[in-house]
């Protein structure tokens, strides 16, 4: 198994909000929670706001001592949220000309993201 996929599994298996954008998965230090990347080419990462830095390894430590990580801000939940509002709302919704525009905005919702977000990380 590659570090890389070492990296993202352990991330799911401990249930740790993490958003991956290759080659970093950031999430949130379990220090001081401020937004770090760990490297998953080496399974490294270090924190700029407290300073602590480790490998995957020292993660594993934290997590089995109980430290928790909280949510971060993943841009494809958050264009989800957005959609499925944009859903309920289209179907309260029963003028054909309003409908249009809905989906005009939805349109533009999504080439916004793929031109931000998934352009990014490749
Ligand atoms: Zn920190």
């Amino acid at each position: 198994m590659n570090i890389k996929l070492l990296c993202l599994s352990f991330f799911k298996e401990h249930k740790i909000n993490y958003y991956f954008r290759s080659p970093v998965i950031i999430f949130n230090c379990l220090y001081c929670k401020n937004e770090i990347k760990l490297n998953v080419e080496n399974g490294e990462w270090n924190c700029n706001n407290c300073s602590k830095k480790g490998n995957l390894f020292d993660l594993k430590d934290l997590i089995t001592k109980g430290y928790i990580s909280k949510m971060i801000y993943n841009p494809r939940k958050e264009k989800n949220k957005i959609k499925q509002a944009i859903k309920l709302i289209k179907n309260e919704i029963n003028d054909p000309k309003i409908q249009a525009k809905i989906d005009e905005i939805n349109q533009q919702v999504e080439l916004l993201f793929i031109y931000f977000v998934e352009k990014e990380s490749g």
